[in-house]
């Protein structure tokens, strides 16, 4: 007999606990926010998008073209063509299929000259597919301003 008041006594304090915890939080400050009236800063290690920004000094891309990025990317959405050989070698394609980006981080953490970033964005949801193909002039405009994430200019 004990041991079942034992079990109710357990059992109400438990009720208690829940209850001043729900009461508590009810009352107390919330950490929801009104999306997307009000946004959130991201933390600077976000994985949003992906982004080649412009070498400041030179006004050109960091990419040395070394094919890292594209063979390390276990979804295989990485893309990248070029021409001429030696110092003449020009980018020609760098595509992104963001579709099927698993924001893995790998291609920016292999990249040599820290010539592919993340950027805080995230909101890139669509309902036409075909626009989650980015091509080297989308991935220049998505550059940040400002260096965030690792692996970006200094
Ligand atoms: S984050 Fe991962 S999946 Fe996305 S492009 Fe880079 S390596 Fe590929
Ligand atoms: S790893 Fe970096 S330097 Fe190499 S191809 Fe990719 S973006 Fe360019």
């Amino acid at each position: 007999m004990a041991t079942m008041l034992d079990r109710v006594g357990t059992g109400l304090q438990a009720l208690a606990h829940g209850l001043r915890l729900t009461f508590a939080t009810l009352v107390g400050p919330k950490n929801t926010v009104m999306y997307p009236l009000k946004k959130v800063d991201v933390s600077p290690r976000w994985h949003g998008l992906l982004a080649l920004p412009i070498d400041p000094q030179t006004g050109n891309d960091l990419c040395i073209i070394c094919f890292q990025c594209e063979r390390v990317c276990p979804s295989r959405c990485i893309h990248i063509e070029a021409s001429g050989k030696g110092k003449e070698r020009l980018l020609t394609r760098f595509d992104i299929e963001m579709d099927k980006c698993q924001y893995c981080g790998l291609c920016v953490e292999v990249c040599p000259t820290e010539a592919i970033v993340f950027v805080p964005h995230y909101e890139a949801s669509t309902y036409n597919r075909s626009t989650l193909l980015y091509d080297l002039e989308d991935l220049h405009r998505a550059a940040p301003k400002e260096p965030i994430a690792r692996g970006v200019i200094k």
